[in-house]
């Protein structure tokens, strides 16, 4: 039975629920004087895949077997991280993703269920909306472009009617969408007018990293990121994006910011990767040893090379998170961002 409770529109980017975890999980960590801790948990319970998408890094470096859930839900205690982003591979394929959304759920974690679309619809079907979960589809582009990228024909329509579904049904929906040195602003300009029209809660868009796994000549520069971002800046305003505008001056070459590699911490089959979700050097057995053993300034400071080129959310909007909790002009920004209206038009 539809969720008719949960059918209204979000008003804000996030959850106030998530805002006010991140504000305490902020003031309880720096009162205990930590420097480094995790905002947001990737967790990978598997790395086996329904697609094989052109930039995709792990159906490339893919560990073998699924992790259990008892270990997902120890991973994220270990960690402490108050957001889990649930990635792969597809998640939908993993057995026994149901019992882990809503372990992580009782733990009182915020969930971004990340999918492909092209599987979610028993999902959907069978799981009951929960404020604190968001399904996240990813699409690159319009139907040609999208099923190019993934190589199976029918998975844009496939996502698209997972979307809607998902929406009728009352889940919190938000996208993702990756840049590539090709894609067509126009083009993306129409995808985000038909998931605007779909009634989508958010929508993130990020650079491509160039993956060294990944051989074709995809991925761009900052000099052509900043100036494809900047080409999208006066369109994207039209739409509930969930990158912070402090990210998209970023993106669009308009302020330099430093990375926080250890603010998404990975976890999969292998154990906790390091230095980032991006970037592969080794794996701990624990977090722990992760974050003791790994030379953060090395990437805090982008002197490793792979850094230079990499725009990418996930080491950024951490970045905009600390800011907004240490300066005081910051955090207004941010706060007029997430409460200001994200459904003017709808
Ligand atoms: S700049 Fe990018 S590649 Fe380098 S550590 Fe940060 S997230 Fe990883």
């Amino acid at each position: 039975m539809e969720n008719k409770k949960n059918k209204t529109k979000n008003k804000t980017r996030f959850q106030p629920g998530l805002y006010k975890t991140l504000t305490w999980h902020f003031i309880k960590n720096t009162l205990t004087g930590k420097k480094r801790f995790p905002l947001v948990l990737m967790l990978e319970p598997t790395h086996r895949c329904n697609l094989a998408c052109m930039g995709c890094d792990r159906i490339r470096t893919a560990a073998e077997g699924d992790l259990p859930v008892s270990a997902c839900l120890e991973a994220a205690r270990e960690c402490g991280a108050p957001v889990v982003a649930i990635t792969g591979g597809e998640p939908m394929i993993y057995k026994y993703l149901q019992p882990l959304v809503k372990g992580l759920l009782s733990e009182g974690k915020y969930i971004y269920l990340c999918t492909n679309g092209v599987l979610a619809q028993e999902f959907i079907e069978s799981f009951t909306p929960h404020p604190a979960l968001t399904l996240n589809f990813h699409l690159d582009g319009l139907d040609t472009t999208h099923d190019k990228i993934t190589g199976l024909p029918g998975s844009f329509n496939k996502a698209v009617e997972s979307i809607r579904k998902a929406k009728a049904k009352g889940f919190r929906v938000s996208t993702n969408t990756t840049v590539y040195k090709a894609s067509d602003p126009g083009e993306l300009e129409g995808l985000f007018d038909l998931l605007y029209s779909s009634s989508v809660d958010g929508m993130l868009i990020s650079p491509a990293f160039a993956y060294q796994s990944v051989e074709d000549n995809i991925f761009f520069n900052r000099g052509e990121i900043n100036e494809k971002f900047t080409r999208m800046s006066g369109f994207l305003k039209k739409y509930p994006l969930i990158n912070t505008p402090t990210y998209m001056d970023f993106l669009c070459g308009r302020r330099q910011m430093r990375c926080t590699p250890w603010g998404n911490p990975t976890y999969n089959p292998l154990g906790w990767k390091s230095p980032c979700y991006l970037v592969t050097d080794s794996y701990f057995p624990s977090y722990a040893r992760m974050m003791k053993e790994t030379n953060w300034s090395l990437y805090e400071d982008g002197k490793d090379p792979r850094c230079a080129n990499c725009m990418v959310h996930g080491g950024y909007e951490t970045t905009v998170m600390r800011m907004a909790f240490t300066n005081p002009l910051e955090g207004l920004r941010l706060a007029f961002w997430n409460f200001g209206s994200n459904n003017k038009k709808r």
